[in-house]
């Protein structure tokens, strides 16, 4: 019933010239059609990899963005310049933004509110530390963030968002949750959605498990019952690489 979707994140990584010799590759590859494809790419390759992939079903996404329309916001990118190039996905949260540059529940919440308002898909990143974890603490955390991060959104809503669960402690790290554990919390987060809003709407939001994802390892991972995606950093950044993520069913 959920579509699955896998969204490579290229974090702060190419250059416009190789962002196109990356996507010509990807393009010249067999991917399944039945899989929502996703690049997740820097602002400065966000028009060519539109224009590059017009003719093509993988769609772009951009990795941050800020709340407001428009104003004094030096270095700021708006929502409405994101739906003018036609980036149909906006990464929120996640954890970069959160640990490196600060942000928090109620900047997140705002620019969730944001994205949807001008049509952008929000994936929204959540999850724990390794402290966290440790301390058996992943499912309070989870659950703050979420319950803060969602607030005001309508159940209308709901279903164009993508949560993404990436436990920090697996991000770049080559360490992978369990794929049980990735299941476990991805449930969690469900059952979440909920108590939130309702069975039939939770039933329909995507869920995403990230964190040193492979192509190794992803059927294991999209096999699981709550698992609809895959957001995947390192391993996207070759074409291969990310083919053989998107066919994880091959
Ligand atoms: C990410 O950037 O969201 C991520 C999961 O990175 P990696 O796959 O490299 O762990």
């Amino acid at each position: 019933m959920r579509k699955p979707i896998i969204a490579g994140n290229w974090k702060m990584n190419n250059t416009v010239t190789e962002t196109l010799t990356l996507l010509k590759e990807i393009t010249s590859l067999d991917l399944d059609k039945e899989v929502e494809k996703v690049v997740v790419v820097p602002f400065t390759s966000a028009y060519s990899a539109v224009d590059l992939l017009k003719d093509s079903d993988i769609k772009v996404g951009c990795q941050n963005m800020y709340y407001e329309e428009s104003g004094a916001y030096t270095g700021e990118i708006s929502p409405l310049m994101l739906n003018d190039l036609g980036i149909e996905y906006v990464i929120i949260g996640h954890s970069e933004r959160r640990e490196i540059f600060g942000e928090d529940d109620n900047l997140i919440n705002n620019k969730v509110i944001s994205a949807l308002k001008h049509n952008i898909n929000p994936i929204l990143c959540c999850g724990e530390t390794l402290e966290e974890r440790e301390n058996n603490k992943q499912e309070e955390k989870v659950r703050n963030q979420l319950i803060n991060d969602l607030k005001d959104v309508s159940a209308e809503d709901i279903t164009k968002v993508v949560i993404a669960y990436e436990p920090i402690w697996a991000i770049g790290t080559g360490k992978t949750a369990s794929s049980n554990d990735a299941e476990e919390m991805c449930k969690f987060i469900r059952n979440l959605l909920k108590e939130l809003y309702n069975e039939e709407l939770a039933e329909k939001v995507r869920i995403q498990y990230g964190g040193s994802v492979k192509p190794n390892n992803v059927s294991e991972i999209m096999e699981k019952e709550n698992i609809d995606g895959a957001l995947v950093g390192g391993a996207s950044l070759k074409a291969d690489n990310y083919a053989a993520l998107v066919n994880f069913r091959r």
